[in-house]
């Protein structure tokens, strides 16, 4: 048995899993910062639940309602300012990936608010961050599970940090959040979550608790982008919703072991420079690392295709039917730009076979 798992999260998932388990909110403190995008809090119907909560303990709150997709520092550093400034004690993250993933580097900023942006992603913080709840709206990221804060630095570029100080008190998922997603980002967060997990299986980091969750998900994953697929996503009954979010949820913890692989350090590109959605832009590149990894590790590929049940043609055909279609001409020197980012980066370094600067440019040039 080969085995390397730490986890702190409580997690509760289910129809009106908030109200149901209001309890666990009056341990955290007296006031919290609310954490969302502008918008996705209030149409999904979280915000309110939270609100009714917090109300019935008392606990009173302010809303920081200025994150953005791909959540940049200077929002996480005034986001800290606030929460330092009122005294929170917790921090309540509402949303996708952003918002979730700013609640986490805002609690870390609250707790040190002279903290620099390299300390953070280096980790050199001191004081313990705050605690934090996290409260999905997407099925993608599965960031409510997760120790991992993907935040763009100053310079633009999307880098994460992991920690286990971050991991969130509460993760908390209520499928029906996500029947208001739009078409496109219900496609782009559930191949997103389809990606943690065929990452985190073909990632020289794994081992049988991630594998297993990778299995479990990509298993639950297919039945809804099956339906996504065949049913549209404004069709998708709450039980689809159920099956994305819940996969999207194995993603997290799959991927809360190992990390990602290439089809996410290539997918931050085209996300910096071309404005892609995180979840399309990193599953561009996952028919291309399906295909490597039977040709690398045939026979790791053949029993993943055994245990989840569908052929590898036909779930390459799946991603493609799914992922939506973009024009981009790379020339040669702008890809020959991006070459330094393929230096000593961790997630080539995590993938199977030899994935340095040669091995991207060529991919890049076959595909734009
Ligand atoms: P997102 O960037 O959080 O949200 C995308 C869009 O969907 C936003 O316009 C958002 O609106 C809207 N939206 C979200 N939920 C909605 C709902 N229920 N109803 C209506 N609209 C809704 O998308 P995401 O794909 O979940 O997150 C992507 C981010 O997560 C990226 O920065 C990525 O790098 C990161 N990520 C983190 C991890 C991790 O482990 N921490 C893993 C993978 C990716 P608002 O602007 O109003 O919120
Ligand atoms: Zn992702």
């Amino acid at each position: 048995m080969n085995l390397n798992y730490f986890y702190s999260t409580r997690i509760i998932t289910g129809k009106n899993c908030v109200l149901n388990n209001y309890s666990h909110f009056r341990a955290l403190g007296r006031r919290c910062l609310i954490v969302t995008g502008q918008s996705s809090a209030k149409k999904s119907g979280a915000l309110k639940d939270v609100q009714s909560v917090l109300n019935s303990f008392n606990i009173s709150y302010d809303i920081y309602d200025k994150v953005s997709q791909n959540p940049s520092i200077a929002t996480c550093i005034n986001g800290g300012k606030i929460a330092h400034a009122i005294e929170a004690d917790f921090i309540i993250g509402i949303g996708g990936g952003s918002p979730l993933d700013a609640s986490k580097a805002i609690a870390v900023f609250a707790a040190n608010p002279d903290l620099t942006e390299e300390e953070l992603y280096s980790v050199h913080w001191t004081n313990k961050p705050l605690p934090i709840v996290t409260i999905g709206t997407t099925a993608g990221t599965g960031s409510e599970v997760t120790s991992v804060s993907v935040i763009t630095n100053s310079k633009g570029l999307k880098k994460s940090f992991k920690d286990d100080s971050i991991f969130p008190s509460l993760g908390l998922g209520d499928p029906t959040y996500t029947m208001s997603l739009s078409d496109e980002f219900t496609s782009s967060t559930a191949l997103d979550a389809l990606a943690h997990c065929i990452e985190s299986y073909f990632n020289r980091t794994a081992n049988d608790i991630s594998m297993t969750f990778s299995i479990k998900g990509v298993k639950t994953l297919l039945k809804g982008l099956i339906a996504l697929k065949e049913e549209g996503a404004s069709n998708l009954s709450f039980e689809d919703r159920e099956l994305l979010y819940n996969g999207s949820i194995y993603g997290g913890l799959a991927i809360n072991a190992t990390g990602t692989a290439f089809p996410h350090s290539l997918g931050y590109f085209l996300t910096e420079l071309y404005g892609v959605s995180h979840g399309t832009a990193c599953a561009t590149f996952l028919p291309f690392f399906i295909e490597h990894n039977a040709r690398q590790v045939p026979e790791l590929s053949d029993s993943f295709f055994q245990e989840v049940g569908i052929k590898k043609e036909e779930l390459i055909a799946l991603i493609s039917s799914l992922t939506p279609r973009f024009s981009l001409k790379l020339t040669d020197s702008e890809k020959k730009t991006l070459s330094p980012r393929w230096i000593n980066n961790k997630n080539l370094i995590k993938s199977w076979g030899e994935i340095d600067s040669d091995f991207v440019y060529n991919l890049l040039t076959e595909m734009f």
